[in-house]
């Protein structure tokens, strides 16, 4: 029996894929390929909304965005933190898109729960037995990213951590691991989608952003993580990346994130599976 019992798909029957719904009529997994879509950090009310409204228009199915930030430097920007949490409801109140933000501390968790729709657990956390934890007991989807050392055992026993404490809406995603190759800022573990698929019935995102660090990378590897079974991706846009306080050479624009979906859509046609759309029933 696989060390990860909650997470593992190994069961006779084998488990089917979980599906995890993140707000109404939003669901990650399942056929549906469902791409988050945001800026790496909240910068502003404008900014926030301008690439809210783009990345929605574009086929995005949530808004991803930073308020409390894990950066490398602590000189680094650290996030506007609460007033960026007030920035991440408006633009959900605006556009309609679920909010996927990031939680660093289990003394965030109330005040991050107040607006976000799924808790991020960022690589540098994944292994963070207090956080996953605390996000276990809350009643919000997680997305956990892998640590950029961590093997898929360790990444897989880090979701069940979250779930043996009865939160067993987890999304993993696949961020890129540290290797000896330095053209690109991590290297996509482009393997670790089938073996994650075959392991765990939890859905599996790909983060080509973080995976690469460069921005015109981005939409290849966002093609190669669909052709290689992936339900869905989360990448970093930006209204002006050339001005943006974290992560802008990996950030893509608002048209080219447009041109990236186009260019995902036959790779899950083949695939016979459909891009995941929000209903836009609210105003734009
Ligand atoms: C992020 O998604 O904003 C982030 C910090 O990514 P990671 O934890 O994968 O480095
Ligand atoms: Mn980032």
């Amino acid at each position: 029996m696989p060390a990860y019992t909650l997470a593992s798909r190994d069961a006779s029957p084998p488990r089917p894929d979980t599906t995890v719904q993140i707000a109404d009529g939003v669901v990650i997994g399942g056929r549906a390929i469902s791409v988050i879509a945001g800026p790496c950090s909240v910068e502003g009310r404008d900014m926030l909304l301008q690439t809210a409204r783009g990345v929605r228009t574009a086929g995005a199915v949530a808004l991803r965005g930073g308020a409390f930030k894990p950066r490398t430097s602590p000189y680094a920007f650290q996030g506007l933190g609460e007033a960026a949490l007030d920035m991440l409801a408006h633009a959900r109140e605006v556009t309609g898109l679920p909010v996927v933000t990031e939680v660093l501390d289990p003394r965030q968790i109330d005040l991050v729960s107040r607006v976000a729709d799924v808790l991020q657990i960022g690589a540098r956390n994944m292994q963070n037995y207090s956080l996953l934890a605390a996000v276990g007991e809350s009643n919000k989807a997680v997305l956990l990213k892998r640590g950029m050392s961590a093997t898929l055992q360790e990444f897989l026993l880090a979701a069940e951590y979250v779930m043996t404490r009865g939160n067993h809406a987890v999304i993993l995603c696949e961020r890129g691991i540290r290797t000896f190759e330095t053209a690109t800022r991590n290297t996509l573990d482009i393997a670790a989608i089938p073996i994650l698929k075959r392991e765990t019935h939890l859905p599996v995102l790909v983060d080509p952003s973080h995976a690469t660090g460069k921005a015109h990378l981005v939409t290849p590897l966002a093609c190669a993580a669909i052709a290689a079974g992936a339900d869905g991706l989360m990448v970093e846009v930006h209204p002006n990346p050339e001005r943006a306080l974290s992560d802008g050479e990996q950030s893509l624009t608002i048209p080219q994130f447009d041109e990236m979906m186009r260019r995902i859509r036959p790779f899950a046609g083949v695939l016979d599976r459909p891009l995941g759309a929000v209903a836009l029933q609210r105003a734009s």
